[in-house]
């Protein structure tokens, strides 16, 4: 067993230089990604429990890398946080979707409010704000077409700014998401202190629906969000069952492979398309 150990470890040892090879050149090439035209804006629709029509739509990145080919967020999200580029990225989605809801408007399509991953390092940066003014303005959307979903652990690190710049969005009017619901430490209290308008539940509660714990703290969790008055989304709904369950215990708003993985844009025009035709 103990000559095995040695042998995993001389066959692992190329696996991790791989891994390391890729991550020096996906941080090296990631500041060229916006330049290059390299970013893609995928969108996951949202869809109401009660009525299957598409309420909104989620806005989630990817790169198409020359030589490393489609890479997910999760792989270079993180990258961009540690070399501070994820400003630029975060730039660049909201600039984007604003082009994309103003598209919608001019070509009279059904339009739908987009959610936004915002990861609470953009609110350090005080640009954040006319940023997002100059986003709104030049492409002339109603700041309520927009939601910024941000997670309750990232929140935790920057409290004051984050409140503040939760205080500004609330009053322009733009919505609040709290997202991977369920997974933090300090949920509750922040709901109150800064009016969240909506709560997404994990997508890891949705996947173990069928447990009796699961189920019940499933239950609870969209009983508070109605009561607080929110609205409250199940992600990563893949199963018919899942689903019924939570039409049963009438949760809001469904996400996940079930009714639509994320999609090119083109293919969320065809689907909002459909909608209206019903
Ligand atoms: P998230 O915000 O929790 O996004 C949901 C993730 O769940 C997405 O992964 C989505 O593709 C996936 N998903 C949706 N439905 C299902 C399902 O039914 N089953 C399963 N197993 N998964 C499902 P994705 O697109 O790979 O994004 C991963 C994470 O990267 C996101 O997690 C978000 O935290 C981050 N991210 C994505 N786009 C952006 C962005 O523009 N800016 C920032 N800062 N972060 C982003
Ligand atoms: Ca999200
Ligand atoms: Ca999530
Ligand atoms: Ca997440």
């Amino acid at each position: 067993a103990e000559a095995l150990g040695k042998n995993t470890y001389h066959i692992y040892s190329p696996t991790i230089s791989i891994n390391s090879f890729k991550h020096y050149e996906l941080e090296r090439d990631l500041r060229k990604s916006i330049e290059n035209n390299e970013l893609i804006l995928y969108f996951q629709p949202r869809v109401e429990t009660s009525t299957g029509r598409i309420v909104g739509a989620e806005a989630l990145i990817r790169w198409q890398h020359p030589v490393w080919g489609l890479v997910s967020p999760g792989e270079f999200i993180p990258i961009a946080e540690e070399s501070g580029f994820i400003n630029e990225i975060s730039n660049w989605v909201l600039e984007n979707v604003c082009k994309t809801i103003a598209k919608w408007k001019s070509e009279k399509l059904h339009v739908v409010p987009i959610s936004i991953n915002v990861t609470s390092q953009r609110f350090l940066k005080s640009d954040w704000l006319p940023v997002l003014l100059n986003s709104l303005n030049t492409y002339d959307i109603d700041p309520s077409l927009l939601e910024f979903e941000i997670t309750e652990t990232t929140l935790l690190h920057y409290e004051k700014e984050v409140e503040f710049a939760f205080q500004y969005l609330k009053e322009l009017g733009v919505k609040l998401a709290f997202d991977d619901f369920g997974t933090g430490y300090s949920s509750l209290t922040h709901l109150k202190d800064f009016s969240i308008d909506t709560i997404k539940i994990d997508k890891s509660f949705i996947q173990r629906i069928s447990e009796p714990n699961i189920e019940m703290i499933i239950k609870s969790l969209i009983f508070m969000g109605k009561g607080l008055e929110m609205t409250v989304v199940a992600e990563g709904v893949e199963t018919i069952e899942q689903f019924e369950f939570l039409r049963n215990q009438e949760c809001s708003e469904i996400q996940g492979y079930l009714f639509s993985e994320p999609v090119p844009v083109e293919k969320l025009e065809v689907m909002l398309k459909r909608v209206i035709l019903k």
